[in-house]
């Protein structure tokens, strides 16, 4: 099959057109022909060779496609199904999965481009255990941005128990996870305040349902100003962490009192430091947040097929054009998503 693969760690010129054997669905595994493979920030950092992916490996973990052949214990009501994958492939039976919590799996499959192959390629594994069934109202591009971008955000929110009314901060609200963590923040009855480098991006925030937003050189103090605005004068609810040491501090003194902080993004793997005495004196909750299990996926794609959230189109390129498609995204100027298509 056709594959594009990490020949050497640095830039998007290290990733190359190659050749990969079609992998074989075992027990109730399923063959999945790629229809479209997400590109995000965790991609950059494992082409640069900052996390566990090697040269030789083909990256993608935001990947929607058709089956096209099970295992030999399949269930052949899968078979030419259109579906969405969450970008771990769990186990299903470790305590971790037993516990509802497949994202920490560590005993399964595991995640597309480090642990097996990944959507850069014509084809991948998948299993039930991590594939949902995606409506024809659902484009492929949409559909497989939908756990990483879109999932995301939801665990995220839920991670910080945002309610109805509630006011949440999102930090890199113009990439791929913050749009749409203001999409969706927005379409439970959340008030958003979304915090930006990028002030080309201020209208599409608006747009996509962000009560106010603000520019990242306004700081801690003009977040708490928005927020203010909102009946919030001690500060914001919830934030939603996506770019992670650039804007950790701002969103740590953004916060009121038993405010809720999400870790999601950590666009430069550098350490930050934790002001011990806001957290004490505000009883911050502080937590991690990682990707998105089946089950909100399911709930995404119900979302997004009920019209209650739009995802931004993402710009769609061929698979061939894989460093052109990372140089864009690195840029930064896309708003949303970028996909690649086999
Ligand atoms: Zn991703
Ligand atoms: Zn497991």
């Amino acid at each position: 099959m056709r594959a594009a693969v990490l020949a050497a760690p640095g830039g998007p010129g290290g990733l190359v057109p190659g050749e990969r054997p079609v992998p074989e669905p075992t027990g109730d595994q399923f063959l999945v022909r790629v229809s479209a493979c997400g590109i995000c920030g965790h991609d950059l950092l494992a082409r640069k060779g900052s996390l566990a992916a090697r040269p030789g490996q083909v990256l993608g973990h935001e990947i929607a496609g058709r089956v096209e052949a099970i295992g030999p214990e399949g269930d052949p009501a899968w078979l030419g199904r259109r579906v969405a994958l969450v970008q771990r492939f769990p186990c299903g039976s470790c305590a971790e999965c037993r516990a509802g919590h497949t994202n920490t799996c560590r005993t399964g499959p595991g995640f597309y481009g480090e642990d097996l192959s990944g959507g850069y390629a014509e084809f991948v594994l998948a299993g039930p255990l991590n594939a949902v069934a995606l409506p024809d109202s659902v484009g492929d591009a949409e559909g497989a941005i939908l756990s990483c971008a879109l999932g995301t955000g939801l665990h995220a929110l839920r991670r910080t128990r945002v309610a109805e009314g509630d006011v949440v901060l999102v930090t890199g609200a113009g990439g791929g996870v913050g749009v749409h963590t203001v999409r969706i923040a927005a379409a439970l009855g959340a008030r958003v305040i979304a915090v930006t480098s990028s002030a080309a991006k201020a209208q599409a925030l608006r747009e996509s349902g962000a009560h106010t937003v603000v520019p990242v050189s306004a700081g801690a103090q003009g977040v708490r100003a928005a927020a203010a605005g909102l009946g919030r004068p001690r500060g914001a609810d919830a934030a939603i962490e996506t770019t992670g040491a650039p804007t950790f501090a701002l969103s740590l003194r953004s916060l009121a009192p038993r405010g809720r902080l999400a870790i999601v993004g950590n666009t430069d793997p550098k350490a930050v430091e934790l002001r011990l005495g806001l957290v004490i004196l505000k009883e911050l909750d502080v937590s991690g947040s990682a990707h998105a299990n089946r089950q909100e996926l399911l709930e995404v794609v119900e979302l997004v097929a009920s019209g209650r959230v739009t995802p931004v189109q993402p710009r769609e390129f061929p698979l061939e054009d894989i460093a052109a498609a990372h140089a864009a995204v690195e840029s930064g100027v896309l708003i949303g998503r970028a996909v690649v298509r086999p």
